[in-house]
């Protein structure tokens, strides 16, 4: 099921997720019909509070193209995306890498909106999967970006948080729009 997908302005996308606990028959419904909802916007990740439920829980999907590269790895080897995705990952915790990079990145929660935000290259990653089995790689790329975003929203922050001054000034007018319809309709 496609689900309606929370925009800027919803107090919901500045509540910290809920530990997801035991993986019940509607976690697991849940993480299906984000998958879908994801896929359907032409998104690379979402999380639980950007479909109006404040938990830890967040799906991914990246590919990896010679325009924005991706790798995963565990162990120290590296893994072969595909495998992985899409990914669903609950209450995960990211250790950003030191090296950062500047790259436009978009919210499905700010449709239109698009800016440059700087980001760690790398991350370590960590949490469980949807049967449960824990889970710990290591991530860069577009891949990397997407757990910063997704793991930032599941902790009640969004991009424009990331944002340099100059940029969210830049956008102003637009975000004031999107807050003032989010809250008319
Ligand atoms: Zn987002």
């Amino acid at each position: 099921m496609i689900l309606e997908i929370v925009k800027y302005g919803d107090p919901v996308l500045r509540r910290k997720g809920k530990p997801v606990g035991e993986i019940t028959d509607e976690v697991r419904a849940l993480a299906a019909d984000m998958i879908e909802t994801m896929r359907a916007a032409n998104g690379v990740g979402l999380a639980a509070q950007q479909v109006g439920i404040p938990l830890q829980l967040t799906v991914l999907e990246v590919e990896s193209t010679e325009e924005r590269p991706s790798t995963m790895s565990i162990d120290g080897k590296e893994a072969d995306l595909a495998d992985w995705m899409p990914m669903v990952l609950l209450d995960p915790k990211i250790e950003p890498g030191k090296e950062k990079e500047t790259a436009s990145e978009g919210c499905l929660s700010f449709p239109e909106i698009t800016a440059e935000i700087e980001r760690s290259l790398s991350v370590k990653a960590s949490g469980r999967l949807l049967d449960g089995r824990p889970v710990a790689f290591e991530a860069t790329g577009l891949l990397a970006r997407a757990l910063q975003h997704e793991t930032d929203h599941l902790n009640g922050i969004l991009f424009i948080d990331r944002m340099t001054s100059a940029t969210k000034t830049s956008i102003k007018a637009k975000l004031k729009r999107l807050e003032r319809e989010t809250k008319d309709s």
